[in-house]
């Protein structure tokens, strides 16, 4: 079985303030209808590969200066955020980053801002995010601010999900969540995963979960990819159990 690559990365590296080296050299591939999953800890280059991606490292003075993004077949980078957003890829950055002032359902209704499809699509859509985190319909009077960390979470992916991704890109989901609402979150994935056929590529520390619901892992370790394979292999390894599952 041959999937279609939706994203593939070439070899990357990244450099912030034209001194630090921080990519070293990053591949890897996201196949469409999947969940991949970027592992590794602080300060690894999960976010850095992430916002490579998705052209976000000018904010940051960071560059990719060697390697090669291709989402669809086509050289992602010097394409804007905007142009990238429009056509499907969609990040969800660490930290929920939610306007505190709106409520959940303006905060949601700005997830579909590049749309030109006319109010009627968009509150279906509105529907389609209720229908998938019943919480946020209960809560979409709430100022956002005033809502949970765990909903928090939920805001910033109904708001990808408003702009109708093909890829969503997830950075650290599992950032300060109770164990329960960690379990929430990735089931909420899985299923916008197999219902929407949106695929994933999800930067995560907390490598046992993000394995037990991802298809396929990367490691990566000081800006390189150290370890691949597919997720079940990789929660079966004894190199991979002793030194990211802390269990040998
Ligand atoms: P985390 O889980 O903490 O986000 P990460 O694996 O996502 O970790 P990155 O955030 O990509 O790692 O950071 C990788 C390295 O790049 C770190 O050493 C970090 O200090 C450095 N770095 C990140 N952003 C910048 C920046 N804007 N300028 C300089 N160095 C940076």
């Amino acid at each position: 079985e041959t999937r279609e690559t939706l994203l593939e990365v070439n070899n990357i590296e990244v450099i912030y303030n034209h001194v630090i080296l921080v990519l070293k050299g990053v591949s890897l591939s996201v196949p469409k209808g999947g969940i991949t999953a970027l592992l590794g800890g602080n300060g690894a280059g999960k976010t850095t590969t992430l916002k490579a991606v998705s052209n976000l490292l000018h904010s940051e003075r960071g560059e990719v200066t060697k390697g090669s993004i291709h989402y669809r077949g086509e050289r992602v980078q010097g394409l804007d955020p905007a142009t990238l957003v429009k056509r499907g890829v969609i990040q969800v950055m660490e930290g929920r980053h939610c306007f505190e002032h709106l409520t959940v359902e303006e905060n949601l209704l700005t997830g579909a801002y590049t749309r030109r499809d006319g109010s009627a699509a968009i509150n279906k859509d509105l529907e389609l995010v209720y229908h998938y985190f019943p919480r946020l319909k209960e809560r979409r009077r709430s100022q956002a601010g005033y809502t949970s960390g765990g909903e928090q979470q939920m805001v910033a992916m109904g708001r990808a999900l408003m702009a109708r991704p093909a890829c969503i890109l997830l950075d650290e989901p599992s950032m300060g969540l109770a164990p329960q609402l960690v379990e929430e979150i990735f089931g909420i994935v899985k299923t916008l995963n197999e219902q929407e056929g949106v695929s994933f590529l999800l930067a995560e520390q907390n490598t046992t979960v993000a394995l037990r619901y991802a298809h396929y892992g990367y490691i990566l370790e000081s800006g390189r990819v150290v370890m691949d394979g597919p997720a079940k292999d990789l929660l079966e390894n004894p190199d991979v159990k002793e030194f990211y599952l802390g269990v040998s």
